[in-house]
Order: structure tokens, then sequence, then C-alpha cells
């Protein structure tokens, strides 16, 4: 027990050295060597780690491919959700030359649920790109990876690493907890700040087993609320565990999102069929078929008719930067010419061949 104290002792006096260190923007490790710490989460992670479709453990192994099909459908969702829609989207699309070759409405129908659509669309493009310039293959260098579509700096560095097991330092949402607590960061970081500390600790190789571990450690362990410190292999050298800060840490700047009203129109034709057009405008949505809507608190008839209804319903969607509510407002056509041209009436069995948004899906729960 006093050997316990002890050695405990020296590795938190060492802690607080490394803190006033870290402090003065001069980053070390808390235990100041780069392979125990690694070491001590591999040990971990290979007696711990999760398995997921499209990783493999302990080697080089995984599919380029299915490691970056899952890095994007992971952006903003959880490892759960995008399981099913993974082993779907492989059977489908086994590999870039199927993808490639398909119709993007068909992606998007694939896709469809996990919101995001331009990442789909991306994807597809970069499948094509990869066909024409790369042989049909990811390359295994990060700067070649940022200049395809749809990939970015976080993209680029969990592919070299996940599937090139490249030293890669990757940060998430549970890397920035982890770090954040282990160097017993009060402050409100950024991940810049964290991507230095984190890849001190980064080691020269295994990296796709480590970039794994250090994941699975903030999403098994190192949990949001009450991380389960006793089974960490890092709590010796854990600043927040000893300063028993855990709750506090992260500190993060959360912008907050702003409010958006507006208005959705339902127009059904004497068929009792049902307007829905394509979205061309580009950024958010684009390419998926919507009801026409506004975002704007004030109502504006699409065209001139007397029997527009505002129901009472509304429809509610949180977007990345934004909530948006719009209300309902619905009209039945007495004539066969409806004065909106782009798009066409469907019949609501049909709608499952369209790729609708989330918020669309809502709106047309509405209507069964
Ligand atoms: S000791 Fe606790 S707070 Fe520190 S990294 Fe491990 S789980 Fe997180």
């Amino acid at each position: 027990m006093s050997r316990l104290k002890k050695t405990l002792s020296t590795d938190m006096s060492v802690l607080v050295r490394t803190e006033k260190r870290a402090s003065r923007k001069n980053i070390s490790l808390p235990n100041e060597t780069s392979e125990k710490p690694a070491a001590l989460l591999l040990h971990w992670f290979y007696q711990n780690g999760r398995q997921m479709p499209w990783r493999v453990i302990g080697g080089a192994h995984s599919n380029p491919y299915a490691v970056w099909i899952s890095e994007i459908m992971l952006q903003q969702t959880t490892v759960k959700t995008v399981e099913s829609y993974f082993l779907r989207w492989m059977k489908r699309f086994p590999d870039i030359q199927s993808l490639a070759a398909a119709d993007l409405q068909e992606v998007l129908l694939y896709w469809q649920g996990l919101g995001y659509y331009t990442r789909a669309r991306k994807i597809h493009e970069c499948a094509q790109v990869l066909m024409r310039d790369y042989n049909g293959k990811l390359p295994p260098d990060r700067n070649l990876l940022l200049k395809l579509p749809g990939i970015g700096p976080y993209s680029a560095s969990s592919i070299c690493a996940f599937a090139f097991n490249q030293p890669e330092t990757v940060v998430d949402g549970n890397v920035i907890r982890v770090i954040a607590r282990l160097y017993g960061l009060t402050h409100a970081v950024t991940k810049e700040e964290i991507y230095e500390y984190a890849q001190k600790l980064t080691p020269p190789e295994q990296g796709a087993d480590y970039a794994s571990a250090i994941m699975d450690l903030g999403a098994l362990v190192c949990t949001p609320q009450h991380p389960n410190c006793a089974v960490c292999p890092w709590q010796k050298i854990c600043v927040a565990s000893f300063k028993n800060l855990t709750e506090k840490i992260p500190l993060l700047h959360k912008p907050e999102k702003k409010i958006k009203n507006g208005y959705v129109y339902i127009i059904q034709n004497e068929e009792g069929n049902y307007y829905i057009e394509k979205r061309t405008k580009k950024g958010l949505l684009n390419g998926l078929y919507e009801f026409p809507w506004q975002d704007n608190d004030t109502h504006y008839p699409l065209f001139p008719a007397d029997d527009w209804r505002i129901l009472p319903q509304v429809v509610s969607h949180t977007f990345t930067h934004f909530h948006l509510t719009l209300k309902v407002v619905r009209l039945t056509l007495k004539t066969p010419d409806c004065p909106l041209k782009t798009g066409n009436f469907v019949a609501l069995k049909a709608f499952k061949k369209y790729p609708f948004s989330t918020l669309m899906k809502k709106v047309a729960k509405l209507l069964k």
C-alpha cells in the first residue's frame, strides 16, 4: 500500500511539473515518456476495444474504402446508428468502382437518414475521381487525400491512421475529452490545442490501433459524465482524476444555435397526390426532394388561392448551426392545373423512391 502511494506521489509530482510546463506552452507528456502512455493504452485496447464492421484490430489490414465510408458516416453520428447504414451501403456499393458507377439519386437514398447530404454527394464525386485518377484506390498519402472531394483534414488523418496504419493524430470529441482530462486543462480548449497535446502521445508505430484505442477510451471509460477512472489505463498519470476535476473538464466553447422559423407547404391535387420538388439550391439539402418551404417568419402564399390553411401542427428540426421550426400550410387544388412547375405530384406510397431529408420526412409523416 505504501509502495502504491509512493508511486502515485512520484507520478503526481511529475504531473505538477508537467502542468507548469504546459501552461508555459511547452507541452510535455504527463509522465515524460512517449512510449509508456501509448503502451498502457494499447494493452487496455487489446482487451477492451470495440469490434466494428470496418475495423481490423492488430494491424494495417483494414479496407481503405470501408474506413473512408465509415469515417464520413461517423461525422456527427454515433457508431451504433452508423453500423446498420454502413452494412447496407457496403452490400449495395461494395467497392469504389460500384459506387462511382451508381446514380447519385440512388446514393442519396442509401444515405437517407444520416443527414448532411453534401457528404454523400462528395463521396460519389470522390469515387469518380478515384476511378479516373487513382486506379480506383485511395492514395496512402495525407496530402493527396486532402485534394479529393469531401476529404478534409480530419478524414485524411483518419484514413491514414485507420487504413494505412500511419502515426497520424486523430482528434474527435472523445479524444478532446480524454486529452483535456489527462492534462488537467481547465480552460475552454480548442481542437488545435488538443491536437498539440495528443500528437506528443501518438506512438511512431501501431497508428491504427492507437487511434482506435484513444477513441474507445473516450467512448467506453472516459465518458462525458461519470468517467470510470478506476478501470482506466491512464488513471495513474491523469491530472483530472487526481485533482477530482473530471466533471469540470473539458470546458468547451459552444456557440449558441440560431432559431429560425418558417412555413412548409403541402399541396394536394384532385387525385390525392402531393407536390414535391428536387432541391437545386447549392448547399444544405441540395439534391434531395422536399415540399416547398421557406425560412421566413411571415407566411407568403406560394401562389394566389383562396383556401391556404395554416394547420396547428409544426415540424421542428435541429441542424448543425440552427434550430428550424416550420408551420404547416395546406392547400387542396380545385383545378387540374398547378402554377408550380418545377416539381411533380407524387402518390404517398411512392415517396420511398425519393430521397428526403429528415426534416421533410417529418413533414411527410403528417400525411399518414
Ligand atoms: S483517469 Fe479518468 S479522467 Fe483520466 S483519462 Fe482515465 S477515465 Fe478519463
